[in-house]
């Protein structure tokens, strides 16, 4: 038998997701399931109770807010992301770079909130979502808060949300007037997998640059957005990253202050 044996639900609501979850200690929220279900597989994973998220449909929705923000419900996929008008008009790299992940099934399916909750460093989400200064909305089943990017991501595959708990939207700020927001990245092959990923958002000179790749969390830095500022910003950042079959340490640490660079003169040309 491929899985083990494992209860399985299908609520409507958040209401009764929440309750769902709350319900049991190893209970998961199963989202796209192209992280979960694998490692299900493999018995890495062996929840009681799986809660697909699938049918509650107020969870897809890519919204603009009253104040212009953007709010992603946590079962956006990718290929929402590409899609929607309101993500090209407030923040269209989530967009660019949403068509960068994977192949067309992982889009279809991938979902905003599992590529968060998830939290694999060397996915394209974490670092997009801290330079951009989004903030996660976390249900749990008598409460919810609102936390930032910074807080949300806290180790490898290890977030704000705790048992019980669910994701269920991202706002993120609209690009303001003369910000611009960059990424680049050197991936195994081509839509591979991360070796190091940059995001990057400018703003009256100071870039604001999140990498991925090189540690549990995205590695943020400040700098003046400027050709000598940024390398020398990322190379006192003190980046520790891993040195694997794909890449040594000190080619990832190489990587990031060069992509750090060129994320930031994207960012600059969209601020322009
Ligand atoms: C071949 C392949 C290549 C890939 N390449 C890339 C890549 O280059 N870059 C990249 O970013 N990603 C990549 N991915 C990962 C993919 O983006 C996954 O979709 C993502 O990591 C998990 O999203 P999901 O919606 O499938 O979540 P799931 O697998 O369903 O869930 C992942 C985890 O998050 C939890 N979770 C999900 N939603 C919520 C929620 N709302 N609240 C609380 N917990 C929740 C689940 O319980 C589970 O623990 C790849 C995947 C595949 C299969």
């Amino acid at each position: 038998m491929l899985l083990r044996q494992v209860e399985y639900a299908r609520p409507e609501t958040v209401d009764e997701a929440v309750r769902l979850l709350s319900s049991r200690e190893d209970a998961r929220a199963l989202a796209g399931g192209q992280s979960l279900v694998n490692v299900m597989k493999i018995r890495v994973a062996a929840p009681e109770l799986v809660v697909d998220l699938n049918r509650i449909e107020e969870l897809r929705a890519i919204e603009t807010g009253s104040g212009g923000e953007l709010v992603i419900g946590a079962m956006a996929t990718y290929d929402g992301l590409i899609r929607s008008d309101a993500v090209h008009a407030a923040r269209p790299i989530l967009s660019e770079v949403a068509l960068t992940i994977a192949d067309v099934q992982v889009r279809n399916r991938g979902t905003v909130g599992g590529n968060l909750c998830v939290n694999d460093p060397t996915n394209h989400l974490p670092p997009l979502m801290a330079t951009m200064g989004a903030t996660m909305t976390i249900r749990a089943l008598e409460s919810q808060r609102t936390v930032t990017a910074d807080e949300f991501f806290e180790g490898v595959y290890l977030t704000a949300v705790t048992p019980g708990e669910m994701l269920t939207r991202v706002t993120v700020p609209a690009l303001a007037a003369g910000e611009g927001d960059g990424w680049a990245s050197v991936a195994l092959g081509r839509d591979g997998t991360g070796i190091v990923n940059v995001a990057a958002t400018v703003r009256d000179g100071r870039a604001r640059i999140a990498i991925g790749c090189v540690s549990a969390v995205p590695v943020v830095v400040e700098a003046d957005a400027d050709e000598v500022a940024v390398p020398k910003a990322v190379a006192e950042a003190g980046l520790d990253p891993p040195d694997d079959v794909h890449a040594s340490a000190d080619y990832r640490r190489h990587l990031a202050q060069v992509l750090a660079w060129r994320a930031v003169q994207q960012a600059l040309e969209g601020a322009a």
